[in-house]
């Protein structure tokens, strides 16, 4: 198998604010035809530290592509250094500077003197166009060793690199396919999903399994390696049959289809409506719906009635049944699913009630107590919850518990 590395570079990428997310897409690309990516290094605008990592690089691994710096300020340093680290000259092109030119000239501009530097590249390299930038990229072969040079903006990258880069790679990387499944889990906990499927998986080397907990769900990932890609699909899909097998309903989604994404199809499908009363989530759960395209065909309305008030006005949640039994209760948020249904004439209705916190717990309900509930031809459902995390962890956690309720509404009815 070939190896690969990745070289992040750009001071920017060593601040708090931004991420290397280039080396995320291209790891996954390479995987797929079967390359390992060994390493990632960030690197910032220093020569010296750029030089030394793309020399180590070169000596550790078969192909190392580097990211960014190609620009034509000072700080963009990577034509030069990457050179320098190869051991191959940088030549001037005639053709590419006239590209330049014209690209300016196309904007209404005069090429700035500076930008002339981008018309150089290394000794030998095939020069990789770049449509949606000025800067080109570059790929050289030397001693068995081949560096992939690429700009730093992934719209300016990533097809740069999967149209000419890739294919070529493909071609030589040997008959080896990287494929991945993600089943999408919610309803479990991480330790408990582990133990119904433990027996399963393990039985298995090939594909890997790994269970990874995420912000609203748990995904099992199952990683095989085959000759074909076709063959590791194969093996992926053998041990994902027999998962899904076992878990059944609490699987929601197969290749990384979200939550509402879920819902919405299955609303499509049955050609039904639905409404949302929401009290703590305060809109995410209409706003995930309404994220996805062609939800107006299925969601009609939504409600955020916040204050007790408000969720008498609004969808006649009775006032003495809030009285009675607190605004965060399974009998409010019954009463919010069925009031929102009827107020707004949809098949299905869900609602959110809970504390989100920081304040607001008490020792009955501390932070973190929440009710969904549905409501649909049969009447109204409801479950509660105590959700681990903070206010925000806590909303989206109320919100994926209501989509999810619905979900299970769905496929039962
Ligand atoms: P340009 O011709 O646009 O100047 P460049 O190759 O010089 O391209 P940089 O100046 O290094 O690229 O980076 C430009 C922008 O690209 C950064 O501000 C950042 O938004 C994005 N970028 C750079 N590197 C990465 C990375 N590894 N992951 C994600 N985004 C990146």
């Amino acid at each position: 198998m070939q190896t690969a590395e990745i070289v992040a570079i750009g001071s920017e990428l060593l601040t708090p604010t931004k991420t290397d997310t280039n080396s995320l897409w291209l790891t996954e690309l390479l995987n797929e035809i079967g390359i390992e990516v060994k390493l990632k290094t960030i690197v910032g605008d220093d020569e010296l530290r750029l030089e030394e990592t793309v020399r180590d690089a070169l000596a550790r691994s078969d192909i190392v592509i580097t990211t960014g710096g190609l620009g034509p300020t000072e700080d963009d340093i990577t034509r030069r250094v990457t050179a320098k680290a190869i051991g191959l000259e940088l030549v001037f092109r005639d053709d590419l500077l006239d590209h330049l030119r014209e690209r300016f000239k196309a904007f209404g501009y005069e090429m700035p003197e500076r930008n002339r530097q981008q018309a150089y590249v290394i000794e030998g390299s095939t020069v990789l166009p770049n449509p949606n930038g000025s800067a080109v990229g570059m790929m050289v072969e030397k001693d068995g060793k081949r560096l992939i040079v690429l700009p730093g903006p992934p719209r300016e990258s990533r097809p740069m690199f999967t149209e000419h880069v890739l294919p070529g790679l493909n071609e030589t990387s040997g008959e080896v396919a990287v494929r991945r499944k993600r089943i999408m889990v919610s309803g479990l906990g991480e330790s408990k999903l582990d133990e119904l499927i433990a027996p399963i998986y393990k039985e298995y080397e090939n594909p890997v399994t790994a269970v990874l907990f995420s912000r609203t769900e748990v995904e099992v990932q199952l990683t095989a390696t085959a000759k074909t890609a076709e063959e590791a699909d194969a093996i992926n899909e053998e041990l994902a049959g027999k998962i899904v097998g076992k878990l059944g309903i609490a699987v929601f989604s197969l290749d990384g289809e979200a939550m509402e994404e879920v819902v919405g199809r299955l609303l499509l499908q049955k050609g039904a409506t639905l409404a949302v009363a929401e009290s703590c989530t305060g809109g995410l759960v209409g706003e995930r719906i309404t994220e996805v395209p062609g939800s107006s065909d299925y969601f009609l309305e939504g409600f955020i009635t916040y204050s007790n008030e408000a969720k008498t006005r609004q969808i006649g949640v009775p006032a003495e049944l809030i009285e009675e039994h607190g605004a965060v209760s399974q009998e409010v948020a019954e009463a919010m699913a069925k009031g929102a249904r009827e107020t707004a004439g949809t098949d299905y209705a869900v609602s959110t009630t809970g504390i989100a916190g920081p304040g607001g717990g008490t020792p009955e309900k501390p932070v973190g107590t929440v009710f969904v509930g549905i409501s649909d031809k049969e009447g109204e459902k409801s479950i509660g919850l105590t959700l681990p995390g903070d206010r925000h962890l806590i909303r989206w956690r109320t919100s994926q518990a209501a989509l999810d309720l619905l979900r299970r509404s769905i496929l039962r009815s």
